[in-house]
């Protein structure tokens, strides 16, 4: 036996070691054979620390070229990776360790004393945003082979961002992360000719896997930014081909009158997911490059199980279909539904994760026996496969009895003079259960106010979808992967229709 997920991804290094891996805009190149070496020495320092295969090493860092090496070197040393959200305040993060007891906790220098009495237990190195630190100081030689590990045995625990209850440690196999990484650098169509802009953090599902793993699986090398800059993405693009994104980038790019045709005419692929793209900055993307973006859907828990299709029709406001190795139906009172319906999305697949860190109630309720897992996504599947998603379920809107799907009243919204976005949320209605809020963002070209709104949909929707109140704001919350924080909104807003 090998080790399942790194001999992968860290073939291509020992083929070529000299072929780049990362490239930051200082000039500083990593070789995939730095690369390489780099994460077996992390490797050799955890299993110096202390740290036995089935461990998990805790790291909250800032993102550099070093924390993909401690990512790839606990993987290596048999460890479980577990990147937490540079946001995390000690509170927050005293919850995670304690939950998932680390054997080492790896976090920036500056925060060593804020972070101590944390850790529970956990031993303490340091990592900086240039790769410097207790844990690089005085690295030992590179640990001579992998520690040996199966398809089963877990490579990372990434926790849920939950923006209800506790979030949860999702538990993801080696099988899981490579399976889904070669499904979609085959689907994508990476090669080692490929020059990918990386943007995105790497405490999360995109960044770590779908962006890095591509990349290394594939032979492509990175530019790598320590996050979302339109300069440096603009000052990439002629010698790139392919960027990943959350929609605001697009739509911050979409802002730059900078980008134009030939400021894109390089590149090959531009893919969106994390968050619902809208079809307007489709339009506006492919009006302006030519480029259509590549919409694919996934989560934490599951890796990717969606996407447009390379070749064909990207459809704007889809997120494409099932990948080659995943099932996807959509289910509602305990049945399939008929295409076209709207139902809970559920997926099934060699990408799909192992379960809930000590959680096994949780597994229970959305992991089934057979392997379905039940996404908590609301959406449907047209007559010719594209599956759309409407929403999560507990963003769905229960008035007076119906269901009111928020996006159907967004769309609406969003196509309206003078409307940059809107957001459609549930909040508490002493006759309806819930009354229909609409949440709206002007663009600032038209002055807009709540009866123009409310008298411009009320023709296309049924009663009890037309939203009882319209509140306007300068700009709806968004966490750092750009999902609306519809609780939050619910929350500022709950107390509108109380006596
Ligand atoms: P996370 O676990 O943070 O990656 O969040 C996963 C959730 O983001 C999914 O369950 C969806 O609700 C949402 N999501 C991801 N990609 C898309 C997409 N392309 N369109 C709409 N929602 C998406």
């Amino acid at each position: 036996m090998t080790n399942h997920l790194t001999d992968a991804l860290l073939a291509g290094a020992a083929a070529d070691p000299a072929r780049p891996f990362a490239t930051t805009p200082e000039g500083r190149v990593t070789t995939r054979g730095d690369l390489a070496t780099g994460a077996a020495r992390m490797a050799a320092a955890l299993i110096d620390a202390g740290v036995e295969p089935g461990d998990r090493v805790a790291v909250q860092v800032d993102k550099s070229v070093e924390a993909l090496m401690l990512y790839l070197g606990t993987v290596m040393a048999g460890g479980v990776f577990l990147p937490l959200n540079t946001a995390y305040t000690p509170s927050e993060l005293g919850y995670f360790l304690s939950d998932a007891t680390p054997r080492i906790f790896v976090c920036n220098p500056a925060r060593v004393e804020t972070l101590a009495p944390v850790a529970a237990g956990a031993g303490i190195r340091t990592l900086d945003a240039a790769g410097r630190g207790s844990l690089t100081d005085s690295l030992p030689a590179p640990l001579p082979a992998p520690v040996a590990r199966g398809p089963e045995d877990l490579a990372a625990i990434l926790y849920t961002s939950g923006t209800t209850g506790r979030s949860k440690g999702a538990m993801l196999s080696h099988r899981a992360l490579r399976s889904n990484s070669r499904t979609l650098a085959d689907l994508w169509r990476f090669t080692d000719t490929d020059v990918l802009i990386h943007a995105l953090p790497i405490y999360h599902t995109h960044g770590l896997f779908v962006a890095t793993n591509v990349a290394l699986l594939s032979g492509a090398s990175c530019v790598f930014l320590p996050g979302f800059d339109p300069d440096a993405i603009l000052a990439a693009m002629p010698t790139s081909t392919a960027l990943m994104g959350v929609p605001t980038f697009y739509t911050r790019l979409l802002s730059d009158d900078r980008l134009a045709r030939d400021a894109a005419a390089n590149m090959r692929l531009f893919v969106s997911g994390s968050a619902p793209l809208l079809a307007e900055t489709h339009r506006a993307w492919t009006d302006r490059t030519g480029h259509a973006i590549l919409e694919r859907y996934g989560m934490t828990e599951t890796n990717m199980n969606t996407s447009n299709p390379y070749d064909g029709e990207r459809r704007p406001g889809t997120v494409g279909f099932p990948l080659p190795d995943v099932e996807l139906r959509i289910m509602a009172d305990g049945r399939e539904v008929a295409p076209g319906e709207i139902g809970v999305i559920e997926v099934r697949g060699p990408n799909v994760f192992s379960g809930y860190w000590q959680m096994p109630e949780k597994t229970a309720e959305e992991l089934r026996p057979d392997g379905w897992f039940i996404t908590g996504d609301l959406g449907c599947i047209d007559a010719d496969g594209y599956v759309t998603i409407v929403g999560r379920a507990k963003d769905m809107v229960i008035s007076g009895g119906f269901n009111v799907y928020p996006k159907e009243v967004e769309g609406l919204i969003d196509d309206l003079p003078g409307v940059l976005e809107s957001a459609v949320i549930g909040v508490p209605h002493p006759d309806f259960g819930e009354a229909v809020v609409a949440v709206v963002v002007p663009d600032g070209s038209v002055s807009l106010d709540e009866a123009t709104i409310s008298g411009a949909i009320a023709g296309e929707l049924a009663n009890f979808k037309r939203p009882k109140r319209v509140m306007f704001r300068d700009a709806l919350p968004r966490n750092t992967m750009g999902k609306v924080q519809k609780a939050a909104l619910r929350a500022d807003h709950a107390g509108l229709f109380s006596a």
